[in-house]
Order: C-alpha cells, then sequence, then structure tokens
C-alpha cells in the first residue's frame, strides 16, 4: 500500500509542483482511502482518486481596485471549482496575504469530503484573493469586493457555485460582494451564504462552525462516558470560530483559556468567561484591533508575541484538557503536538482547516486521544450553509431552536458516520481514517452513478 501512495503522490507533486498543502491535503485522504480501493476494484478502474484530484475548474482573475489614497492596487482572485458530483460547488472565499493557488486547492479538495460527510446536497469548492483586509477602510474593503465580484458573478450562481466566508471575508464582505452580485445581475437568489438576517441568512450560521467543534468534541467525549463540564481548553484565533467555539464551551460549563491572532496570543488563567468574550467580539469585529489589547484590559491575562523564529508556538505549551485550533492550516507543528501530549491535553477538535502537520497528526492518532480533524469537526459551518441555501430555496426561515437542533444533529451524524468508518476499516477510534472514508464513498459512488465527466 506504502508504495501505492508514494507513486500515486509523485504523480500528484509532478503535476502540481509547489502547492505544498495541496501535496499535504492530498496525501492524507489518499493513506486513509487506498484500502477502500482495494476492496472497490471498479473505483481504480473509473480513475475516481485521479479525477478527484484534478479540479473540474480553475478560474484565475486580476482585481483591480483605487485605495483611499487614490492610488490603484491590483491583487489576485481564485475560483477553484473542484466538484459538483453531490451538489453545486460550495466552499467559502479567503482574504489573506498568504492565498495562492495551493493553498486553495487544498481547501477546496478537503472542502469536497466534509461537504460530502454533512449528508447535504454540496460539491466543493474555494476561492479568495492575496488581499489583506488588515488596515483597509470599510470603503477600500467595499471597493475592492465590488471588483472582485465584477469578475467572479459570471462564474457562480445559486444553482452553479455558492461561496461563503472563510478567513478576512465575515457579515461585512459578504453584504458587500451580495450587493454587487445582486446589482449586476438583477436577481434576488440565495448565491452566497453567511447573509445578513435581513436578506437571507440563516440563525446559526455565524456561530455555526465553532458550535459544530464543540458539538463533535462533546460526541467524542460522549464515547468515553464524559462531558465538557469543568474541562480546560487552549482555543487558539479570535475571528468567527474563535469566538463560537468559545462562546459554546462556556455554554457547556468549560473554561477557554487562550486566544490569538497573527501578532500573539494570550493566556489567560482565570479563563475567558462571557464578559471577556464580549470585549473579543467588540475588539475584533467593530473595532478591528489586535489581542494584545486584552491583556491591557485584563490583568489576569498574559500576552506574548508570535515570535517566527521559535520552533513551537507557546499556545500550545499550557496545561489543559482540549484544544481547538481555531486559526489556520499548519499552526500545531510536530512539537507543538508533543507539547500537546504532555501537558496532558486528550481532545483535540479541529475549527481550522488542516491546522495540525502529519507527524502532529500521527502522533494524536497513535496517542488514541480524541482527536476531530477539521474536516468532520468544523463541517458545521458549511452544514448550515446547506441549510441556508435549503431556507432560501423555499423563501423560509427556520427559528434559531430548528436550525441548532439540525446543526446538533448533523455534527452527532458526522461523527458516527466517521466512527463506523472506522471501525470498518480496521481501526477503531481513528476519526482521521474515519471522515476520510465516510465522506470519499459516497462522492466515488455517485461518480460511478453519473460517467466519465
Ligand atoms: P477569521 O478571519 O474570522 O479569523 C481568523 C483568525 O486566525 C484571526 O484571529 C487571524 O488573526 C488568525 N490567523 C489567520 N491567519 C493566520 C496565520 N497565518 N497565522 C496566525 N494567525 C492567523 O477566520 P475564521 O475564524 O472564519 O477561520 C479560521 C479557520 O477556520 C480557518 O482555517 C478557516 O478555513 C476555518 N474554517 C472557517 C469556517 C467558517 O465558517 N468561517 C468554516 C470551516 C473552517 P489575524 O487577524 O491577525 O490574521
Amino acid at each position: 500500500m506504502a508504495q501505492n501512495v508514494a507513486a500515486f503522490m509523485e504523480n500528484v507533486i509532478a503535476k502540481n509542483p509547489a502547492e505544498r498543502e495541496f501535496h499535504q491535503a492530498v496525501e492524507e485522504v489518499v493513506e486513509s482511502i487506498w484500502p477502500v480501493l482495494e476492496k472497490r476494484p471498479e473505483y481504480r478502474k473509473a480513475k475516481i482518486l485521479e479525477r478527484s484530484v484534478e479540479p473540474e475548474r480553475v478560474i484565475l482573475f486580476r482585481v483591480p481596485w483605487v485605495d483611499d489614497k487614490g492610488e490603484v492596487q491590483v491583487n489576485k482572485g481564485f475560483r477553484i471549482e473542484m466538484s459538483s458530483a453531490i451538489g453545486p460547488y460550495k466552499g467559502g472565499l479567503r482574504f489573506h496575504p498568504s492565498v495562492n493557488l495551493g493553498i486553495l486547492k487544498f481547501l477546496a479538495f478537503e472542502q469536497v469530503w466534509k461537504n460530502s460527510l454533512t449528508t447535504l446536497p454540496m460539491g466543493g469548492g474555494k476561492g479568495g484573493s492575496d488581499f489583506d483586509p488588515k488596515g483597509k477602510s470599510d470603503l477600500e474593503v467595499m471597493r475592492f469586493t465590488q471588483s472582485f465580484m465584477s469578475e467572479l458573478f459570471r462564474h457562480i450562481g445559486p444553482n452553479t457555485d455558492v461561496p461563503a466566508g472563510d478567513i478576512g471575508v465575515g457579515g461585512r464582505e459578504i453584504g458587500f460582494l451580495f450587493g454587487q452580485y445582486k446589482k449586476l445581475r438583477n436577481e434576488f437568489v440565495g448565491v452566497l451564504t453567511g447573509k445578513g438576517r435581513n436578506w437571507g441568512g440563516s440563525l446559526i450560521r455565524p456561530e455555526a462552525t465553532g458550535y459544530g467543534a464543540v458539538y463533535f468534541a462533546a460526541n467524542m467525549l460522549e464515547t468515553r462516558n464524559e462531558t465538557l463540564e469543568g474541562k480546560t481548553a487552549l482555543v487558539s484565533g479570535s475571528g468567527n470560530v474563535f469566538q463560537y467555539a468559545a462562546e459554546k464551551l462556556l455554554d457547556l460549563g468549560a473554561k477557554p483559556l487562550t486566544a490569538s491572532d497573527s501578532s500573539g496570543y494570550v493566556y489567560d488563567e482565570a479563563g475567558i468567561d462571557r464578559e471577556k468574550l464580549a470585549y473579543i467580539m467588540e475588539l475584533k469585529n467593530v473595532k478591528r484591533g489586535r489581542i494584545k489589547e486584552y491583556a491591557e484590559k485584563f490583568s489576569s491575562a498574559v500576552y506574548t508575541p508570535a515570535d517566527a523564529s521559535a520552533d513551537h508556538n507557546p499556545l500550545w505549551d499550557h496545561k489543559a484538557d482540549c484544544a481547538f485550533p481555531s486559526a489556520t492550516q499548519n499552526e500545531i507543528n510536530a512539537k507543538d503536538a508533543a507539547n500537546l501530549l504532555k501537558n496532558g491535553v486528550y481532545v483535540v477538535s479541529e475549527g481550522a482547516n488542516m491546522p495540525t502537520v502529519p507527524e502532529g497528526v500521527n502522533q494524536f492518532v497513535d496517542a488514541k486521544i480524541l482527536y476531530g480533524p477539521g474536516k468532520a469537526a468544523n463541517a458545521g459551518g458549511v452544514a448550515v450553509s446547506g441549510l441556508e441555501m435549503s431556507q432560501n430555496s423555499m423563501r423560509y426561515n427556520w427559528t434559531r431552536e430548528e436550525v441548532d437542533a439540525k446543526l446538533l444533529r448533523i455534527m452527532k451524524d458526522i461523527h458516527d458516520a466517521s466512527a463506523a468508518a472506522a471501525d470498518e476499516y480496521g481501526t477503531p477510534g481513528n476519526y482521521v481514517n474515519g471522515a476520510n472514508i465516510a465522506g470519499f464513498v459516497k462522492v466515488a459512488d455517485t461518480m460511478l452513478d453519473q460517467g466519465v465527466v
């Protein structure tokens, strides 16, 4: 098997050079599903895997805009339409200076299997720009997003491709994107998710990824007859996923201890309570300030600036029961994973996409801790996006309680399907294998049904 995986990866790397994150995401999935390919030769004959690593379509475009000083700026725009096997392309837009083709292809690839796991009819896609929203005025963000949509609008639609938010794309950006789409198309349709409440957004969509990651942790703990009550948690990030993971942790009686942004992190020994979380939400969503300010406001917190030359991130080096990485990819390296285990962390539920490097994942799996990979643990966000699409099609809104109940159910189904697939393939408790296999089989069977397209 190892030889087959290596040969397959050699080909992927040769055809997609310099796309490190894409190679990493593909290799993890291929390692998990090779036993399935051995059991189901029809998948190999139909070249399901070879087709799955090739996006159905990649759109690259220029995004010119004018800043507040009147200077012309140019950014790159991308949309990766990875798979439409089980539904319209679906996945977020990321605005961050680190965005490149390889990162978006990794995210789009992950999205295909994740969306399949949600049980909802959604294909996979991802997009974005190397635009950096930090330090930009609202008007600059508006001019940029309008220019971005002035090209993207011709490629998307409610039955074709339905983008949402991701890093750097929240309610403000979705509003500007939707406004421009509506103006250009002259139609009011559910072409984006994460919309405002007054114009087609679903209740619980902003909360869904963070809540879902905590529900997934609770589901994993339930297998050991435990709950989150009284547990301590290291949580990274301070954006959308962080904020609602922290809120749900508080709801369930746990204590978040940390928060971060790309400049550094705060450790609050007393715990981030509701009042402090409200402060972070105001700081990040309204004032658009830095997490350092938290430690200036609350004396129980210590701020540590990020050090790019360090071989580990000290955020992951505190005693705790759980970890919820909720910032970005590869934020837990091998040393961080070892530190987490050394400090007693035995529940890791990934709010972010691929936040743990492969050596770290192996350590978690070998240690047999409760490790929920992003593909499963953070699928709540796209699941509620799927529910937003359903509500838009019906022109109807479910209540907060209805959507939350559906989210709870979907996260439990994802957990159970992943656990069952892990058992079936002889790796009980390995949610990495389980999530990859359960997500893959549904898409693969559909591709067989639909012929070579
Ligand atoms: P936000 O932009 O709201 O927040 C991102 C947070 O992570 C910010 O605190 C940001 O700090 C920090 N961050 C981003 N990039 C880096 C970096 N390179 N190094 C250190 N810190 C960084 O994004 P979200 O909360 O929406 O997304 C967080 C993660 O969750 C991402 O991996 C995303 O793909 C994933 N995810 C999000 C979903 C959603 O529904 N929003 C759904 C599923 C997964 P700073 O502001 O300083 O950059």
